[in-house]
């Protein structure tokens, strides 16, 4: 395949929905396997559905994600402006070409004479109130009325749309690379409105018309467009551009996590999962929604559990990095059917990727997210305690929150374990324990074991009568990272402080 361009073109309506992250990974996949080009374009030309930052949101969603853009509004490119709303100029010549053709027309229906047209078609009991080969017929448009009406209407500056003139008896036909081939009958489409009465062209035109300038090979997108693709292939024929025409795949829909219809913000809020890649604040109700970076998900774990949402490699592997993924990633391999969400996968990819990461890269994050909670801690302290804790959590985030006894004395102890193995005798090692480690001062966690293996022999006790009480003493709880690791971290004064108040407290 040569010189792949595929597009990601996002219309910046509100912040990116992970449904929408999974679309741009799919298509950066398909560019990077082939050597070819990711396009970020912004479809911006319905100015009323603009929402202020929403385009920097997926600008700064995608760099995130490790998807930058070959070409786009901010890197520019050959083929710019990357946004419709500074290519506006550009497509009315287009729609006047269909025009001329005979593929589309000028239609001045007023709102109120649209309305009375459903009303009509309501009543009738007809399925589908659109305007389309049957009911142009009885509507005011460049069909209807003469060419010096038509003129006289435009001389006058009175209002009309483009629309297009879909061929009631043909059968429309093109090739989904995921679906195979699809038929749809003319006479079930809509005559589109290609230009608006503002001069600003649809979603319909000026896509069709960025793609082909944009040399589009590959539109891959999501499964709600389909019904649109037809009215997308008619533009190509109609503009003499179907032998360029690019190739579709649309992607299968992302299921609710019990798989019954499509995953809405309003399913992720209920089950306490983000639906954005990063933090959205609504700029009219100033509303926050969580992102997954903030809810601590690492970027290649979170792009490792998106690709597998409709895509799999053929084999029970699922850890691959973003290299892997561009290897193995095959259009053929995409289902058609939904994916069901399932947050608790989410979590596990995080998991992984986050105990492979060096010390210093999570100990650096950890000092970061510390910093947010006004907890002092040092970068070094931040590297030991990744070291003992990156096998039990899942999150960075996690290494404080499950464990606050590591920058905190405990100021409760776990009820169970006192009940359980608390006493006297064990108060007592601790003591000795206690006394043994400060004339010892040496925190290294084998000398450290020693002295506690020499203390429970010279008591003739059970180690596993001890270690608790000591963990008990320490943090509070009942489990956690290895004992002298901890030990260790805390150093000689502190933990022998701890055990102390412990004893003191709980007799
Ligand atoms: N602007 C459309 C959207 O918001 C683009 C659809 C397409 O890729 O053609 O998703």
């Amino acid at each position: 395949m040569t010189n792949v361009r595929v597009r990601f073109a996002p219309s910046p309506t509100g912040p990116l929905h992970i449904g929408g992250v999974r679309t741009a990974l799919y298509n950066y996949l398909f560019a990077k396997k082939n050597n070819g080009t990711f396009i970020l374009r912004i479809e911006d030309t319905d100015q009323n559905r603009f929402v202020k930052g929403a385009e920097d949101y997926i600008i700064k969603s995608l760099e995130w994600a490790g998807m930058v853009p070959d070409e786009g509004p901010v890197q520019g490119g050959e083929y710019g402006p990357y946004r419709q709303s500074e290519r506006k100029e550009l497509y009315k010549k287009y729609a006047d070409q269909l025009v001329k053709d005979g593929k589309a027309y000028y239609a001045f229906d007023t709102p109120e004479q649209l309305e009375e047209m459903r009303t009509q078609l309501r009543e009738a009991k007809v399925a589908n109130q659109q305007y389309n080969a049957l009911t142009r017929t009885k509507m005011t448009n460049s069909l209807t009325l003469s060419a010096e009406e038509v003129q006289s209407k435009i001389d006058n500056g009175d209002p009309y749309v483009i629309r297009l003139n879909v061929p009631a008896k043909e059968e429309i036909r093109f090739k989904d690379m995921i679906r195979g081939y699809v038929k749809v009958h003319g006479g079930t489409l809509e005559d589109k409105i290609l230009l608006k009465s503002d001069g600003m062209p649809t979603y319909h035109l000026a896509n069709i018309v960025d793609d082909h300038l944009m040399k589009i090979t590959h539109v891959i997108r999501g499964e709600e467009w389909l019904p649109s693709t037809p009215i997308h292939v008619l533009l190509y024929r109609y503009l003499g551009w179907e032998d360029s025409m690019p190739e579709f795949a649309h992607l299968p829909l992302l299921l609710k996590p019990d798989g019954n219809g499509k995953l809405s913000k309003r399913d992720a809020d209920k089950h306490g999962f983000p639906i954005f890649p990063l933090n959205w604040t609504d700029p009219i109700k100033n509303e926050v929604s969580l992102g997954y970076k903030e809810s601590g998900y690492l970027p290649d774990a979170f792009i490792n559990f998106l690709s597998l949402l409709g895509w799999n490699p053929g084999n029970d592997e699922d850890l691959f990095d973003i290299n892997k993924l561009i290897e193995l990633f095959d259009i053929d391999r995409i289902q058609k059917s939904g994916a069901k969400f399932d947050i608790e996968k989410a979590k596990w990819f995080n998991q992984q990727y986050l105990k492979e990461k060096s010390n210093e890269e999570l100990g650096a994050n950890l000092h970061d997210f510390l910093k947010t909670q006004n907890v002092d801690c040092d970068e070094a302290k931040c590297i030991q305690i990744a070291s003992f804790m990156k096998e039990r959590v899942t999150f960075i985030h996690e290494m404080y929150t499950n464990s606050k006894y590591l920058f905190e004395k405990p100021d409760s102890y776990d009820d169970k374990i006192v009940n359980k193995k608390w006493n006297n005798e064990a108060a007592e090692i601790i003591m000795d324990f206690a006394e043994k480690i400060k004339a010892e001062n040496n925190d290294d966690p084998q000398k450290l074991k020693q002295l506690l293996m020499s203390v429970v022999d010279e008591k003739g006790i059970g180690l596993g009568k001890v270690m608790p009480c000591i963990r008990l003493a320490l943090t509070g709880q009942g489990g956690g990272p290895d004992l002298m690791e901890i030990i260790s971290f805390f150093g000689i004064k502190e933990s022998v402080d701890r055990m102390v108040n412990a004893v003191e407290k709980l007799g």
